[in-house]
């Protein structure tokens, strides 16, 4: 089907897309709805105004499954299609690894595209349209083609910029590399560019993308050039630079010395550490151990003293003994982080760890889950006890969930922050300004305070 083909089916139509996981699938999505945009389609709210619903879908944890299945099953009953036809379409990580085997368990799907094949998500949804059969596309393919597509952003002064697709790494418990391919980086200029463009569009924060961002450019120039990266990001004028994830094994020295000399690199690291055991972390095929992660935290803080560390952590990985998990509490206590995302392990067909025999019982896991995540709340609080009663630049992101009259948005360590709306403000004004916040309340999950001096 030719360009224009594909916009005569599709000019006119609406669309939905709900999507699951990571930042990168969030990316994704926001590159299928710029191309659906771009052939004359309008995003809706609602599937059931809707003709055409796309999933787009995780496949790192298990729950993930099940809830796409329920999703598709769901459409089933919607009203009709405002066109008279409704075409659902799964696109992501499940979509990659299942490819027609998806359709087991959601029968009634009509388009099936693989994490490397958006760049034809329009053509696709199109034939579905007209010859009403199903299309199915799942092929690898190496080309960065839909990093160039067009997108459609959420908010007006953040973007999500990915740097690289693929991972190289295979972690043992971890899908990502077996459904999103090996490391593929973008050129340096390339991305300088997109940064430029979008300052100009007044885009004050992006967030580089990656699986592993510290092995950017690696493929491409034979080394990774991450670091020079976030200088020349740094100089396109953008006012805050973030960037996730980060593998402890390839932060380099020379990327450190650059977080601490780039103005606009934030003071926020998101580093996943897995688990505090090295026994444990050898198994997971990390390549490092307990003591190499705590020598790169004391690298990084001293550069950059105040710095926000994050992470991810699994518990449950099989074979995790009581002893093993009490070096994960023992680190995440050593550390401070001021988040964490914590998991249970999840078993993924195909991966190394899915062959080790595990007999922990899922109440020991659940308890070591629960305690996990009390030590993460002392450690997000006490760690927020540091802004108390200091001015803090946020940009507002929009208001409180709870009470429209708080604005709410996020400290360069990337802290949620409350205040209530200056006398006269409206919201609509403030959002992607950055504004001044004297803290007088630090909680576990966000900082409160009061507006001082005019947003800018
Ligand atoms: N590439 C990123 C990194 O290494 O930091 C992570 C990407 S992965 C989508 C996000 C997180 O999901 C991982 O850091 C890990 O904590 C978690 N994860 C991956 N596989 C998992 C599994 N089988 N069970 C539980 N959690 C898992
Ligand atoms: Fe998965 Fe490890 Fe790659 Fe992250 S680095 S995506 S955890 S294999």
């Amino acid at each position: 089907m030719d360009t224009q083909g594909i916009s005569d089916a599709l000019r006119g139509k609406t669309y939905f897309i709900r999507t699951f996981g990571c930042q990168m699938n969030l990316h994704d999505s926001e590159r299928v709805s710029g191309l659906l945009d771009s052939l004359g389609c309008s995003l809706v709210g609602d599937p059931a105004d809707a003709d055409i619903v796309i999933f787009m879908t995780c496949c790192v944890r298990e729950a993930a499954d099940q809830r796409l299945y329920g999703q598709c099953n769901s459409c089933k009953s919607l009203p009709t299609a405002p066109s008279g036809k409704r075409v659902i379409a799964v696109g992501g990580c499940i979509a990659q690894r299942d490819g027609e085997g998806l359709l087991t368990n959601a029968d009634n799907v009509d388009v099936i595209f693989g994490t490397h094949a958006i760049a034809h998500v329009g053509e696709l949804i199109a034939q579905a349209f007209e010859d009403s059969e199903r299309h199915i596309l799942t092929a690898e393919d190496e080309s960065l083609a839909a990093l160039t597509m067009p997108w459609h952003r959420e908010y007006s002064y953040h973007a999500w910029v990915p740097i690289m697709t693929g991972c190289n790494n295979f972690c043992s418990y971890c899908i990502v590399p077996y459904v999103r391919g090996r490391e593929k980086s973008r050129s340096i200029e390339e991305v300088v560019d997109e940064v430029t463009g979008l300052v100009t569009a007044g885009v004050r924060e992006v967030t580089l993308l990656g699986q592993n961002v510290n092995s950017f450019g690696r493929d491409r120039y034979g080394a990774p050039r991450f670091a020079e990266l976030l200088r020349k990001v740094g100089e396109t004028g953008v006012e805050r630079i973030r960037f996730t994830s980060s593998h402890p094994k390839d932060l380099l020295p020379e990327t450190i010395d650059a977080m601490a000399e780039v103005p606009a690199v934030m003071p926020h690291l998101h580093l996943a550490v897995q688990s505090g055991s090295t026994r444990i972390l050898k198994l997971m095929n990390r390549k490092y151990s307990r003591e190499d992660y705590l020598s790169l935290v004391d690298a990084v803080r001293e550069r950059i003293p105040d710095i926000a560390l994050t992470t991810d952590i699994i518990v449950g990985f099989p074979g995790e003994t009581e002893d093993d998990f009490a070096e994960t509490l023992s680190l995440a206590e050593a550390v401070g982080y001021s988040q964490a995302f914590t998991f249970i392990y999840s078993r993924r067909q195909g991966t190394p760890a899915a062959e080790i025999p595990d007999d922990t019982p899922r109440e020991v896991i659940q308890d070591r889950f629960d305690r996990l995540v009390k030590v993460i709340e002392d450690t997000a609080f006490a760690f927020n006890q540091h802004e108390l009663h200091q001015v803090v630049p946020v940009l507002v992101e929009g208001t409180s969930k709870k009470d429209s009259s708080v604005l709410q948005g996020k400290s360069p360590k990337n802290q949620t922050v409350h205040a209530p709306l200056p006398e006269g403000a409206r919201i609509d004004d403030l959002v992607g300004k950055i504004i001044d916040v004297r803290v007088d309340r630090a909680r576990t999950w966000y900082l409160s305070g009061s507006v001082v001096g005019a947003a800018r």
